[in-house]
């Protein structure tokens, strides 16, 4: 045990808003597992006591595998900061079923496998707490964002069910649900008109907010005290109408 601070598991750790979050969580001196497909990326970051992992959140085994050797070295997981995600905007009409598939299997089946992997034990212990990345698109629908709301809204609910559930075991399920992010996210959409409209809107708007934003607000909510439960944190730029 190389810190007194308990361990923190972020999961899309690569780039965006996880590296942010690992950047700020770091520099409070928690010792980290960066979980992500590109390993290169987190180990880029030079962050000390931070074990960095290729794991897609899809594989269950190696996401449990990286856990349990984490665990062995830094001690049982406090925070599961579950933020990888993808937005793969379009019409679901037209697009390509693989797309939409992929941000169903991403943002939930990842999602849940990281709670899977933790919940057990902290209720158990009772203690820790669980950080889910919900969005605005959680609460409102865009255009051409059908699936992406869908799996954002089952953030939302899946985030406030289990809270209710384990509130009672002293375990905290938080939903930060940022509005729009400077990052990679909406670069990987293929369909031209969604993601040009994405980066002109938030031009016209002053800007998207920096991932730095909602690293603050993740490190802000968990480290409020064990009693205190930041139920939900909608984080959005002040220009930003819907
Ligand atoms: P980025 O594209 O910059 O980061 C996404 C991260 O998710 C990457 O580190 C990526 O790593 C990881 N990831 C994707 N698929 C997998 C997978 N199968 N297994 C493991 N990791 C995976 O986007 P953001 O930082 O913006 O996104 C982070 C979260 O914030 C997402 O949940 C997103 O929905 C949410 N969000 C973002 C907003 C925005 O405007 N940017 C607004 C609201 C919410 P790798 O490719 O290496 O696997």
């Amino acid at each position: 045990m190389s810190d007194s601070k308990p361990l923190v598991v972020i999961t899309g750790a690569s780039s965006g808003i996880g590296a942010a979050t690992a950047k700020l969580f770091s520099k409070a001196g928690y010792p980290l597992l960066l979980l992500a497909r590109r390993k290169e990326p987190m180990e880029a970051l030079g962050l000390p006591n931070a074990l960095c992992r290729a794991v897609d959140v899809l594989d269950l085994e190696s996401f449990k595998s990286a856990l349990e050797e984490a665990e062995a070295q830094y001690g049982k997981v406090d925070c599961l900061v579950n933020n990888a995600g993808v937005m793969l905007n379009g019409d679901p009409a037209s697009q390509d079923v693989a797309e939409w598939q992929k941000m169903l299997d991403v943002n939930l089946r990842g999602l849940l496998n990281g709670i899977h992997l933790v919940l057990g034990d902290m209720v158990a212990r009772e203690g820790g707490s669980i950080v889910n990345i919900g969005s605005i698109a959680g609460r409102k629908t865009f255009a051409k964002h059908a699936v992406y709301c869908g799996t954002k809204f089952a953030v939302h609910a899946i985030t406030e069910n289990i809270r209710e559930e384990v509130s009672g075991k002293n375990v905290r399920l938080i939903n930060i649900a940022p509005g729009m992010v400077e990052t990679d996210l909406v670069n990987h959409t293929t369909d031209a008109e969604a993601k040009d409209g994405w980066w002109d809107y938030a031009k016209e708007i002053g800007g998207a907010l920096q991932p730095e934003t909602i690293a603050q607000s993740i490190v802000f909510a968990y480290q409020m005290p064990q009693s205190v439960c930041v139920r939900e944190l909608l984080v959005c730029p002040t220009r930003q109408e819907p």
